[in-house]
């Protein structure tokens, strides 16, 4: 296969060129990172899962009307997307206290909160990506008023159709984390939903039993860390008990790094 131009490596996705302008390849990696990048690690097959449940997950808003980058999956580990300016800010949504809330302000994880919060974080790595204010954004020009107020909208209907998409298969939404990017139409701009929506960046845990299904196995060395992702896509009915195509390819991987 030809070599394909790198744009950019983040820590869990590669970027490469698209076949036409406009468009980018996004590849999925096993990397996991944690606590700003001090705790690496791999997990086995996650680069498969997240693509499948990104899809799944970007399709659907799709259909109820939240504008995607994703355009479609192209194979295991690669789907095809537009190409967008990412607007540098992480928008963190909440239904539920944990991590960094209940850490800042003390209350217990698992507390249900009496209001949907959507907080924002400046995406920049050197600095730990600090916790902004909408003052922040506006002061130093990351993004205009009209699309604050577009990005609060479309993250509440994200919230509000993953919380639902979610129950239906025994899952609580907790929190997750959504970013931005603009599309141009001549002088005009659009924001859309970017990057991806998977186990990485949302707490999802077991509506029974609260057994968390998410990265934060990883973060907190729980183990069955490749178990939960899988499960969280059985769930999401791409991976069917008796279609074990993804966890054979999962096997086969770690056989072959001799685990
Ligand atoms: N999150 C993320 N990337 C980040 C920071 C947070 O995807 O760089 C997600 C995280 O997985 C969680 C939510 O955003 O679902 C809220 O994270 P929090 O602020 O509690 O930070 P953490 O405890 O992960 O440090």
């Amino acid at each position: 296969m030809a070599r394909r131009r790198q744009i950019y490596e983040g820590k869990a996705k590669i970027l490469y060129e698209g076949p036409e302008p406009g468009t980018l390849i996004q590849y999925f990696k096993d990397d996991a990172t944690a606590f700003n990048a001090q705790k690496r690690g791999t997990i086995s097959g996650k680069g498969v899962l997240n693509n499948r449940i990104s899809e799944h997950i970007f399709t659907a808003l799709q259909t109820i009307g939240v504008p995607t980058h994703f355009i479609r999956r192209l194979n295991m580990r690669e789907q095809l997307i537009r190409q967008v300016e990412i607007i540098p800010i992480e928008i963190v949504i909440r239904n539920v206290a944990a991590g960094s809330l209940s850490k800042r302000l003390g209350i217990e994880e698992g507390t249900q909160l009496p209001r949907t919060i959507i907080e924002y974080y400046y995406k920049d790595d050197a600095l730990g990506d600090p916790m902004i204010a909408d003052e922040h954004i506006a002061c130093f020009g990351w993004a205009s008023q009209d699309e604050m107020n577009d990005i609060a909208d479309m993250a509440i209907r994200v919230n509000d159709f993953l919380c639902g998409m979610f129950a239906a298969i025994g899952i609580r939404l907790i929190d997750f984390k959504l970013e931005f990017g603009r599309v141009w139409d001549g002088d005009y701009a659009r924001v859309i939903l970017a990057d991806e929506i998977s186990p990485d960046g949302c707490r999802l845990w077991d509506l029974k039993t609260n057994k968390k299904l998410d990265k934060d196995r990883f973060r907190q060395d729980l183990g069955e860390v490749e178990e939960a992702y899988q499960e969280v896509a059985r769930r999401l009915g791409l991976l069917q008990p008796d279609d074990e195509s993804a966890v054979l390819d999962l096997d086969s991987h770690r056989k072959k790094r001799g685990k």
